[in-house]
């Protein structure tokens, strides 16, 4: 029988015992954002800047930049866009700022690294994401893709803050971030859980080849595991301050698996990003289930020996999913 329709989403994230998971979007550009806000979406969780300049051959001007991320920006006046400076290199290449000809690219000059060998590039972005935030009402934070280190999160830091930007954080997306989650959340204000990445990498299955598809499952006892080494570095770090725990987003493709989506709050996720239209179908089964219900479901999927298993155990105890 036919899935009745979900209701759209209504614009606030809750579990059934009223706990608050803000349920963002993940937009390529300004239309994008427009979609996403008419959805209900709380705000951005991730504005993949790549993709306002695909296809460009030369490094887009401050100014077209700025216009750029201002009409994201302007759909979501007085709320939160996580700004993610460019991502180039994989299976995103840019030509101004990746080499074609590398042998590997999973593993080359991609995203931050890309400061590397362009230097500049950055710190011009920075300047025209400052410079947009400054005409919007739109909160801004921003952050850093394919961090692998704590050194690397905290020139980050550095740089946004010499930009004038207030928040900066990084995604963890390489396992290497994941185990020093508490050591980058002394260096910036937030990380974003790039599961899509950090799936390729724990798993070294390449994202973009169909035969690996069971590998590059999010599901993955091994990548379920370092979600958990991110949340406990988050609330490490912070019991050594001795403040409220940094926030810990999602915002891979596993942020709209809804089942999964549960399992990522009860291990401790704060806001779950996603395509604009999961968000009723995430919605309605965070809405069904209690905190502590969904802390149980993490317990579940974490005791599973496969990703299979994980995902069988945990749908078999959502009756919304049957
Ligand atoms: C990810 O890696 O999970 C992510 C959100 O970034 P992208 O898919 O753009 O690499
Ligand atoms: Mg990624």
């Amino acid at each position: 029988a036919a899935r009745p329709t979900l209701p759209p989403f209504n614009g606030t994230g809750t579990t059934a015992d009223g706990h608050r998971v803000p349920l963002l979007a993940n937009v390529g550009g300004g239309e994008e954002a427009a979609v996403a806000a008419a959805a209900g979406a709380e705000g951005v969780g991730l504005l993949r800047t790549e993709f306002c300049f695909l296809n460009r051959t030369e490094e887009p001007t401050v100014e077209e930049q700025v216009e750029a991320y201002k009409a994201v920006f302007d759909a979501f006046p007085g709320k939160k866009v996580v700004v993610r400076t460019l991502d180039a290199g994989a299976d995103k290449p840019l030509p101004f700022l990746t080499d074609a000809t590398e042998p590997n690219p999973a593993l080359g000059v991609r995203g931050y690294r890309t400061d590397l060998t362009s230097p500049g590039v950055l710190e011009r972005q920075l300047a025209a994401i400052a410079q947009a935030a400054a005409q919007s009402q739109a909160q801004v934070w921003v952050m850093a893709p394919m961090i692998s280190t704590a050194g690397e999160a905290g020139r980050f830091a550095t740089l946004c803050a010499d930009a004038g930007l207030k928040t900066s954080g990084v995604m963890v997306e390489v396992p290497s971030a994941a185990v020093t989650a508490g050591s980058i959340l002394k260096r910036v204000d937030f990380v974003s859980l790039g599961t899509n990445d950090l799936t390729q990498y724990t798993m070294a299955a390449d994202r973009q080849l169909g035969p690996l598809a069971a590998l590059n499952d999010p599901w993955q006892p091994a990548v379920l595991r370092l979600v958990q080494a991110t949340v406990d570095g988050a609330r490490q770090a912070a019991a050594g301050e001795q403040e409220p725990a940094k926030p810990v987003g999602v915002c891979g493709e596993s942020a709209a698996d809804p089942a999964l989506a549960v399992v990522l709050v009860g291990l401790g996720v704060a806001t779950l990003s996603m395509t604009a239209r999961s968000l009723p179908g995430v919605a309605a089964v965070l809405g069904s289930t209690t905190l502590e219900q969904a802390r149980e479901l993490a317990a579940l999927a974490l005791s599973a020996d496969s990703a299979a298993e994980a995902r069988a155990a945990v749908r078999s105890k959502l009756p919304i999913l049957e």
